[in-house]
């Protein structure tokens, strides 16, 4: 389902801290939509708010991304299908209502978890009108 290693990542830790200790409360590792086989790191499931931590190499970053020189052509296509399919999930939730935010390994945790806040903020007042 997702190239990304199962286990939590340092950035998705890191994220999370920051988020916990601002005092947003989440779900981790959950489905959005039940029929898009795709977890995100992050969900706000009453705002409607789905935050994917990508790692830089499996989801070739601008600044980071690079395809290993042995059996290049093979991964440049395992990379690139992978970019396709994010954009793709990216699509379905938005039609669904959800807002995505995706934040590279690479960001600092803390902007990072600025982005977060205020969408969340955002969302909440629009889901108490
Ligand atoms: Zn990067």
């Amino acid at each position: 389902m997702t190239a990304q290693p199962q286990t939590e990542t340092a950035p998705e830790r890191a994220l999370r801290s920051v988020l916990h200790g601002r005092g947003l409360r989440f779900r981790k590792h959950v489905a959005p939509l039940p029929a898009l086989r795709c977890r995100a790191d992050i969900v706000f499931r009453t705002q409607q708010i789905a935050v994917f931590v990508d790692g830089c190499f499996w989801h070739f970053c601008p600044k980071h991304g690079s395809v290993p020189k042995a059996n290049a052509e093979w991964w440049r296509e395992k990379l690139e299908r992978n970019v396709a399919r994010d954009r793709r999930n990216d699509q379905v939730l938005e039609r669904e209502g959800w807002t995505v935010l995706r934040v590279w390994e690479h960001e600092d945790p803390r902007l990072a978890a600025d982005n977060v806040e205020s969408l969340v903020k955002a969302r909440s007042l629009r889901v108490s009108q």
